[in-house]
């Protein structure tokens, strides 16, 4: 008999999914709290348990971030994206520890979209999902009495939601063919109703605008969220201009510009959802942030420039953190009057909020021109009520990843499937 243990379901972050068939046992996520949250991180007795996996939906710290307390005989899969993302953090913190287990291919198995395995009696899909992260997916498992699909953290709304529930419909579920018994969706936007929806591409379409107005761009988001970096790229190449950041968020986009290349190449095989991903994700004229550095023979004109000089003359996105280091970065350019854009969660800087940023309202505070754009990374309640509808589980519906589960209960499905919704 298959048995579904949910740890801390009821909060966004630190969610921990366990699952345990007769002879297979594995784990969904292993991450931390959100910073802020009340109580620790939850206290897993690895020894007693006896898991066989750990299955990472994507890399944010909510979801990978206690990896390295797996024990060494504990498998590990993820998603490549996701293990160059976390390599790429571990060496610009210098962990060591993460560092040497994400390069370790007797323990790190790479998933691909689509593409069974198995663990012990255990069968697992993953299939490719849209979210502020690259590679995040959803997880279909398959034991010898149920079949149980994990949705992870998931949007509509991104560069690659457009066909999420067509994608479900057709490849999960197989129009109806396949029964899936439970199905857990995640649930953070349940207790943010009133945050508007805005999509990447509404986004899209305001920053070219905004790059038309301001051609010197300060931008706060994060280095890993690829579809908000690569809305502000594109937005600045429609205006002609470039897209400068530090060694390490350049890393970063080298990893999303590497795996979209790769998909484009595959995209016959990749559930068809890959879409033009090259051409979003593209990422060509993005370079390292060294206003000093000579370009010998720049531009038409084939005269040596400095990256400061193409700067001055064609505009700038320059990606930063809410962080003193960069006030130099702007200190130089201050005479062009450039404009900051905060493109993250708003909630790090209200007072009143348990995940507040003292560090970037300060820094904001200290900015002339700032402006917020920030699409979710998170379903909205109307797809999580298509999801539900569309994916039809004929035994359970647990809501996890969310502070207002209860609120499951007023989304716009079926009679039948509300008397079906269960707390963990
Ligand atoms: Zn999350
Ligand atoms: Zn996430």
């Amino acid at each position: 008999m298959t048995d579904i243990k949910i740890y801390n379901g009821n909060q966004i972050g630190g969610c921990i999914t366990v699952i345990a068939s007769l002879e297979g046992k594995v784990i969904i996520d292993f991450g931390a709290n959100l910073p802020g949250a009340e109580g620790a991180d939850l206290v897993f007795d690895w020894e007693a348990e006896h898991v066989d996996a750990v299955l990472f939906t994507h890399y944010h710290g909510d979801h990978i971030g206690r990896f390295k307390e797996i024990p060494h005989s504990v498998s590990i899969y993820m998603g490549r994206v996701t293990r160059q993302v976390m390599t790429t953090i571990a060496k610009y913190t210098k962990d060591t520890e993460a560092f040497q287990i994400l390069q370790d291919d007797t323990r790190v198995h790479e998933i691909r979209a689509a593409e069974s395995f198995a663990v012990k009696d255990i069968r697992i899909t993953p299939y490719m999902v849209d979210h502020s992260a690259y590679d995040a997916c959803m997880y279909l498992l398959e034991t010898p009495d149920k079949t149980i699909l994990h949705t992870g953290d998931f949007r509509g709304h991104g560069h690659r939601g457009r066909k999420l529930v067509t994608m479900i419909d057709t490849y999960i579920c197989r129009r109806g063919k396949r029964k899936v018994d439970v199905l857990l969706t995640e649930g953070t936007m349940l207790s943010r109703l009133t945050e508007k929806v805005y999509s990447e591409a509404d986004m899209m379409r305001d920053c070219i605008r905004l790059f038309e107005k301001h051609r010197y761009v300060f931008l706060i988001c994060s280095s890993t969220n690829a579809d908000t970096l690569a809305t502000f790229y594109q937005a600045a190449r429609r205006n002609g201009i470039k897209m400068f950041a530090n060694p390490y968020v350049c890393e970063q986009i080298d990893h999303f510009r590497e795996a979209a290349a790769g998909h484009w190449e595959r995209r016959n095989r990749d559930q068809k959802t890959a879409g033009n991903y090259l051409g979003t994700y593209n990422f060509k004229y993005v370079y390292p942030y060294a206003p000093e550095k000579v370009i010998p023979a720049y531009g038409s004109s084939k005269k040596d420039v400095t990256q400061e000089e193409i700067m001055r003359s064609e505009g700038f996105c320059i990606v930063i953190k809410a962080d003193e280091p960069y006030k130099k970065w702007m200190e130089r350019f201050r005479d062009l009057d450039p404009i900051v854009v905060y493109s993250m969660w708003e909630g790090y800087l209200n007072p009143e909020h348990k995940a507040y940023n003292a560090k970037y309202k300060a820094f904001l505070d200290s900015c002339d021109h700032v402006r917020y754009m920030h699409t979710s990374g998170h379903a909205t309640a109307e797809l999580i009520a298509e999801v539900i509808n569309t994916v039809n589980p004929t035994e359970s519906i647990y809501p996890i990843h969310t502070e207002n589960a209860k609120e499951l209960e007023h989304l716009n499905i079926r009679e039948e499937l509300r008397r079906k919704i269960r707390y963990e």
